[in-house]
């Protein structure tokens, strides 16, 4: 049996595990087993890839230079990627992932650009590119590039957004919309004359335009819709590996990207559905979605603040009690203190139950994975949908660092930037504490009307600790 068809089969086996994968990661019970069946498969596709580079590969047999240089990238890059994953909090997540997808989408700029100089190097009648293919050939450099340098400059700004190193509110250029239009149609132009001409100007200026539209296209988005960014860069990065798949003549790479963009759509679109936003809209860089005309961080009247001894009577004396989590039960990992009072209440004969949004925290699931850290029984874990008509029935809803996820603001106000979103009702039981250390507005940068209600009260302080100290008290 040759290499070839060895590596033909591992490849086989390597698209099998991954999507094994996605299939074991849709569930929390099948969660780990999916990551295993990830980690495998690509293991094995790595090991395929670099036994078909040393036999010949599609390009030849890479010479010693160039195994080195694969040895050393691989050295490099698993130790960084395992220390990063070592030391990445939980809540730093996200923006560990729109860093990843970033590294796609440069990846694949530059396998295009290879694409494009190797031609150019060799000249077109020496390279194994049959002629008539050689247009396909530059379609695909032009396309790669362009869907890689979109994902890398839109991943860096995502970045930069959820590592609050620039400001999450969206950057509203005049005409935003004729610009990212005009940017696509002037695309489109450039790709039909570089295959005509394949031209090393035309590939430097879409690169330039591809950048500057990625960036314009994220940065064009309010931190509430951030989560369906996540997972629209998460889909472009996968098109972007599947471009540098076809490139490469590498049949994984396309399998795998496809994978990735087609889950990272879906996803997006689910995000969305969640959010009450239209998906065109959002791919599109806020496409018809004007700039807000309110949503200032003041405040908003008086609020009333309670100590950690009144709520642990109102809690003793409740029969109903909800907790809603946000970002800042993850921050302050709360969890803990949290499932223990959530015993203790249960065992007094107290109703307590969960209400996850599904943007809370900083990623899909962040509440649901913490709260399973904590061990609380799945059961009282519930989604938005299937507690908010039972909130009004509420005696007690503790607001756990969630902000944006209740804010009535988003019912009440149409010109808020997250007008629209579902969020959890918690106005409508008898009392809400919201437990956060100032009186900040959330993540999407907008006050929050519910702290200034007659039935809110504020309980200062970190989670953790104002936790603890209803733990005592009790
Ligand atoms: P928010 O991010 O809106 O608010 C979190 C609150 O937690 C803040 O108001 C903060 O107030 C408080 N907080 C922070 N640290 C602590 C601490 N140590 N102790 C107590 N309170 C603390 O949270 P939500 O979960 O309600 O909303 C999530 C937001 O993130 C949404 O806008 C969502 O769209 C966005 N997002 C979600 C993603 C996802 O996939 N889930 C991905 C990207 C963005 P203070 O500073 O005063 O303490």
């Amino acid at each position: 049996m040759t290499i070839q068809s060895l590596a033909t089969a591992a490849y086989l086996v390597a698209a099998l595990l991954f999507i094994l994968s996605l299939a074991g990661l849709s569930k929390h019970e099948s969660g780990k087993r999916g990551i295993w069946f990830g980690i495998v498969g690509m293991a094995i596709a790595l090991i395929a890839t670099i036994a078909l580079a040393l036999d010949g590969g599609v390009h030849g047999a890479m010479t010693t230079i160039g195994i080195v240089l694969m040895v050393v990238a691989l050295a490099v890059g698993a130790v960084i990627g395992v220390w990063r994953a070592r030391v990445v909090e939980m809540t730093g997540m996200p923006e560990l992932i729109a860093l990843l997808h970033s590294f796609v989408g440069l990846a694949a700029v530059l396998v295009a650009w290879s694409g494009f100089v190797m031609v150019e190097a060799k000249g077109a009648a020496q390279t194994e590119i049959a002629p008539e293919m050689l247009g396909i050939h530059h379609a695909e450099v032009i396309i790669g590039l362009f869907i890689g340098a979109v994902t890398f400059t839109g991943s860096i700004v995502a970045y930069l957004k959820l590592a609050a190193k620039i400001d999450s509110k969206p950057m509203m250029l005049p005409g935003k919309n004729a610009i990212n239009i005009g940017a696509l149609v002037l695309f489109l132009v450039l790709t039909v004359w570089f295959v005509i001409t394949p031209d090393l100007w035309i590939l430097i200026t879409a690169t330039v335009l591809a950048l500057l539209l990625g960036w314009h296209l994220v940065a064009s988005i309010g931190g509430g819709d951030m989560p369906v960014v996540v997972s629209m860069l998460n889909s472009y990065s996968g098109w972007a590996a599947a471009a540098a798949g076809f490139l490469l003549n590498n049949n994984l790479l396309i399998i795998t990207g496809a994978l990735v963009g087609s889950s990272g759509a879906y996803l997006s679109y689910i995000m969305c559905v969640a959010m009450n936003r239209s998906f065109i809209s959002v791919i599109a860089g806020g496409f018809g979605i004007e700039a807000p005309s309110s949503g200032s961080d003041a405040e908003q009247g008086e609020h009333q603040e309670v100590t950690a001894e009144e709520v642990a009577d109102m809690l003793a004396n409740a029969s109903s009690v909800v907790i809603t989590p946000g970002y800042g039960m993850a921050v302050a990992q709360a969890q803990y203190p949290v499932a223990e009072i959530t015993r203790i209440l249960r065992e007094r004969g107290v109703n307590v139950r969960f209400g996850i949004h599904p943007v809370a925290g900083r990623l899909p699931g962040h509440m649901n994975v913490l709260l399973a850290e904590a061990r609380v029984p799945y059961d009282i874990v519930l989604e938005m949908d299937e507690i908010n008509d039972d909130l009004s029935d509420t005696d007690v809803v503790l607001v756990i660092g969630a902000n944006d996820t209740v804010n009535p603001a988003a019912e009440d106000d149409p010109t808020s930037p997250i007008a629209g979103m579902p969020v959890l009702k918690v106005w409508e039981a008898g009392q809400v504490i919201v437990f956060k250390r100032s009186m900040a507005a959330g993540y999407a940068g907008v006050q929050n009307p519910l702290f200034f209600r007659s039935n809110s009260a504020m309980l200062f302080g970190d989670a953790r600790e104002r936790v603890e100290d209803i733990l005592k008290a009790l």
